[in-house]
């Protein structure tokens, strides 16, 4: 069996599965946030009944992250929801954007956009906040109520999105009916060269195989390669299983996995004990194909789909209004680094946002020293706008006063992970996916430009 045969096996309690089998599996963790939570309590009170309870208060976590720093007020209430969800069936795992869990949440527009106007509990975008808090395990099963959730494929799970009416009926009853899908393996060999990042590999992968290429299939990811590979590459990767249609990604298990877990279960007081899949000799794929990282260069995708690749250096023709780095995929601490790598002692010259995934990502970088000036001060002498308000922000658009959202159309360069018109905005914008070294050298360019231009 696969990697992901063999985890869904072990929560179907069967000996073995095979793809297109249909099996009930259960669930180690439901996660969802205040987009879909409040449309799954929903049916979930609509099927279970009004005093109905979750079928685990330990596996569910709930994280606000989408529409927060806005003042739409149907947004806000999102949040409130939640909370009364929360309170009423006593969850532990509630990262909500106030401390008073009596209060109302209602974002104060005079104090700004980029001054953090959250509370201590608050954990930011949830794919990210997922394994920092200690809630990925190796070898378990999330389900979370968005699309990117399979990044967490990253940590030897199988993680993937699901519906508000299938995340309702998980709640009730802590199972789902799922076909388990066909592999396809991505061997991993070599090294990234200097300005190359995980973005790439992906944007890569996708370039290859077509938006839709994965549709309904496992990606798995595993080789000699993966090791060079820190977890947040693994991430990033995992991330963007969906934007080729992929069921999930899943990475093998090793030391860095284990390292990574361990120490986030022990520092949130999570569950600790995990059983890793690992890979056996009969394994069957549907497709197979190497990736050679050391051959990869900055790799773009273009305007209208996450397949339309192109390598950075043939796109220096193209001129930018703007550019962004955040969200999940590419709003890490580690795409921060690279991205002031690049910009230090520089100075963009279009507009350009900066909003960390986390609020443990904004402490990282503020308080992370190069020489004389923290990470964050590096940046806004650069002149990137950047934002303490940790969150989805305009990755997917949102409210119109969302932080760096396009209300006119525009070119913009992304590290963020999906470029369908109107994903950030504005519907005549064009979007251009990119690594965080390739966003900035091309801020600092006007136009999109090869990061190995920058490099010192
Ligand atoms: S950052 Fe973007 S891709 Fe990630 S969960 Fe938020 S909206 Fe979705």
């Amino acid at each position: 069996m696969t990697l992901t045969e063999k985890i869904l096996a072990r929560a179907a309690g069967k000996s073995s599965v095979s793809a297109g089998d249909n099996v009930w599996v259960n669930a180690d963790v439901l996660m969802t946030h205040d987009v879909c939570g409040p449309g799954t309590i929903g049916v979930f009170k609509r099927e279970f009944g009004k005093n109905a309870k979750v079928w685990d208060r330990q596996k569910v976590v709930i994280i606000p992250d989408h529409y927060i720093f806005t003042a739409d007020s149907k947004s806000n209430r999102n949040v409130d929801i939640l909370r009364e969800f929360v309170q009423e069936q006593s969850l532990p795992y509630f990262y909500d954007v106030i401390d008073d869990p009596k209060g109302t949440w209602k974002f104060d527009a005079t104090r700004g956009l980029l001054k953090k106007q959250y509370g201590s509990n608050y954990a930011g975008v949830c794919h990210t906040a997922l394994p920092q808090k200690g809630h990925t395990r190796p070898g378990e099963v999330l389900f979370g109520t968005d699309s990117h959730t399979c990044m967490a494929g990253a940590f030897n799970e199988f993680a993937t999105g699901i519906g508000n009416t299938d995340a309702g009926f998980v709640l009730g009853t802590g199972k789902l009916l799922i076909k388990v899908p066909e592999t396809m393996r991505f061997r991993i060999e070599g090294c990234l060269q200097p300005g190359v990042m995980a973005k790439d590999v992906i944007l890569h992968v996708i370039g290859e195989i077509g938006f839709d290429g994965a549709t309904y299939r496992a990606m798995q990811f595993d080789g000699p390669g993966v090791q060079s590979l820190s977890m947040d590459d693994r991430m990033t990767i995992a991330n963007m299983a969906i934007e080729a249609g992929g069921k999930n990604g899943i990475f093998e298990f090793d030391a860095r996995t284990q390292e990574y877990v361990d120490a986030r279960v022990r520092l949130n007081g999570t569950r600790s004990t995990y059983t890793p899949v690992e890979r056996d000799k009969n394994e069957k794929f549907v497709f197979e194909m190497t990736v050679d990282l050391s051959k990869l260069e900055p790799t773009v995708a273009c305007h209208p789909d996450p397949g339309q690749r192109k390598k950075a250096k043939e796109l220096s023709g193209i001129k930018l209004d703007r550019a962004y780095i955040g969200s999940c995929t590419g709003g890490k601490t580690s795409d921060f680094v690279e991205f002031a790598r690049i910009l230090r002692g520089r100075r963009v010259t279009i507009d350009t946002f900066g909003v960390p995934a986390t609020p443990e990502i904004v402490h990282d970088l503020q308080s992370t020293r190069w020489g004389e000036s923290t990470l964050w001060q590096i940046l806004l002498d650069a002149g990137v706008q950047m934002t303490e308000n940790a969150g989805c922000s305009a990755c997917l658009g949102g409210p119109v006063d969302t932080f760096g959202r396009m209300n006119t159309p525009m070119k913009c360069i992304s590290a963020t992970n999906r470029n369908f018109p109107g994903r950030m905005g504005h519907k005549e914008s064009q979007v251009f996916l990119a690594s965080p070294a390739t966003v900035a050298a091309s801020a600092i360019a006007g136009r999109i430009a090869d990061p190995r231009e920058y490099l010192q």
